[in-house]
């Protein structure tokens, strides 16, 4: 090219990829989320706390004479990697606070089966002190299985059931702990006492995952956040002389 030559410049850049509009983004979403529950539905690790009898109709319901792996059911040893949490029977006040702290570990969506009416309504310890009488009061429930104790293939059709709740998009009652924390959080603090608190902010999630509703902050939301000011010099009889580098624990 001599120095006369003119360099050609290009103007018009060619069009190499178009911007979605919003109704086509939402059609996009709409595919995912639909593919996701899809595949969610047939993966289901299961965290069984076993709580109760009902856990003993878990070992043949996963294993070969109803063998719910066939169908992606399978066991899970920590929280934060299962979608399911299983309460197999009747709780203590004292295990209903390690419930609540392993379901606030697990990671949404997160669905929660109460085996037998022990979860419902209290079963034969309905009039104990020491046993939690409605299991929905404290974290949000799926699905209930009614018998005491309930059969195999009752936890199997339970299962297959919650599936298709997954499938069509309808299991939501996770969502319910973020829209209605507030009320939640004051049936635990009404039950284990005001300084109830665990580790989660879940507030926090609800913000991340867009479920912040009329219920998610309010009376007793506001308790935590006062307490998360609270230093040895306001209420130093929270933090006798023994414990003051251990950390509070639940
Ligand atoms: S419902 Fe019956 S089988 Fe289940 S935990 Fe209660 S007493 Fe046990």
């Amino acid at each position: 090219m001599t120095g006369s030559e003119k360099v050609p410049v290009v103007t018009d850049q060619p069009e190499t990829c178009r911007v979605a509009d919003a109704e086509e983004k939402s059609l996009l979403r709409k595919v995912m989320d639909n593919f996701a529950d899809h595949c969610r539905s047939r993966s289901l690790f299961v965290l069984h706390y076993c709580t109760g009898c009902g856990a003993i109709e878990l070992p043949p319901t996963i294993t070969s004479r109803f063998d719910m792996e066939r169908v992606g059911v399978s066991p899970m040893v920590t929280p934060r990697q299962a979608d399911l949490l299983l309460i197999t029977g009747y709780l203590s006040v004292k295990t209903l606070k390690r419930v609540i702290l392993s379901y606030e570990q697990m990671q949404a969506p997160k669905y929660v089966v109460g085996f037998g009416s022990c979860t419902i309504n209290g079963g034969m310890y309905w009039n104990s002190y020491a046993t939690v009488k409605r299991l929905d009061q404290y974290i949000p429930v799926d699905s209930y299985i009614a018998g005491c104790m309930p059969r195999p293939e009752a936890i199997q059709q339970v299962f297959l059931d919650l599936m298709a709740k997954i499938d069509a998009g309808k299991a939501t009652a996770w969502q319910d702990y973020y829209l209605n924390y507030d009320a939640y959080l004051g049936r635990q603090m009404n039950l284990f006492g005001q300084d109830w608190h665990t580790p989660t902010d879940v507030v926090a999630e609800a913000k991340h995952y867009g479920y912040v509703g009329n219920g998610t902050t309010g009376e007793h939301t506001a308790l935590l956040d006062q307490r998360a000011t609270w230093s040895l010099d306001t209420v130093p009889e929270l933090y006798p002389a023994r414990g003051r580098n251990e950390r509070s624990r639940p």
